[in-house]
């Protein structure tokens, strides 16, 4: 089924609805968009920047000035589609879903966690490597989680919003893990525990190796290997 028309005048849904679909059929996956376009797209609706805001809460990923610094001050980025919020069932199960989780419990799930994403692990607040403009903000998301005694369990876990909105996001049950644990040699497991307990992944002589052999030049990283062979 295709989605309604945002400017489609039979279609009873809100503003935040409304500016959902004026982002996918006007501005475009991808593209930027100012304040001054959302104004005269919505004429007379006061704050139809802060339900586009609101978005946010349903998986949709805007960036704004602060998060990519090629914005300007006055615009923002519609980075990628969330739940169709247009759709009342699905977006009455996100709601429900993220209703239930206190400003209380978020913290605590933030803070037994090290306030590092589970997905990718960057700590909130912190670049992305692969986007240095881009910070990291963390939220809590709900996960189902096969247990040792086979039985499943949905927790809480802190991911970035990044990881959130992702499709691609890959999770792993306990017994998954266990095999993964099970394959180590003793001196990585021993690595790995100690990780663990800092709650941060610690470099190693091949991390470090590694990130000084990729910054050279492709034909200078093979000039010194060949040194070793
Ligand atoms: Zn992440």
């Amino acid at each position: 089924m295709s989605d309604p028309r945002w400017d489609d005048k039979q279609l009873k849904v809100g503003t935040m609805a409304r500016a959902a679909l004026w982002l996918l059929q006007v501005v475009g996956e991808g593209n930027a968009f100012t304040k001054e376009q959302l104004r005269i797209a919505f004429p007379g609706v006061s704050q139809a920047d802060r339900r586009v805001r609101d978005l946010r809460d349903y998986g949709w990923v805007l960036d704004t000035s602060v998060s990519d610094a090629t914005l300007a001050r006055d615009e923002q980025r519609f980075v990628r589609r969330g739940v169709d919020v247009w759709v009342p069932s699905l977006r009455r199960a996100v709601e429900f879903d993220s209703g239930t989780v206190s400003n209380k419990e978020r913290e605590a799930v933030f803070a037994a966690n090290g306030y590092q994403c589970v997905s990718c692990g960057i700590a909130g607040g912190e670049a992305y490597p692969d986007r240095p403009s881009e910070t990291a903000v963390l939220a809590v998301s709900r996960r189902t989680m096969e247990l040792l005694s086979g039985r499943s369990e949905r927790v809480l876990v802190p991911e970035c919003k990044r990881c959130k909105s992702g499709t691609a996001t890959r999770t792993y049950s306990i017994p998954e893990v266990r095999a993964l644990l099970e394959d180590l040699a003793a001196e990585d497991l021993r690595r790995i525990r100690r990780w663990a307990l800092k709650g941060v992944r610690g470099t190693t002589s091949l991390d470090r190796a590694w990130n000084g052999l990729r910054t050279l030049p492709a034909n200078e990283r093979r000039k010194l290997l060949d040194l070793f062979d």
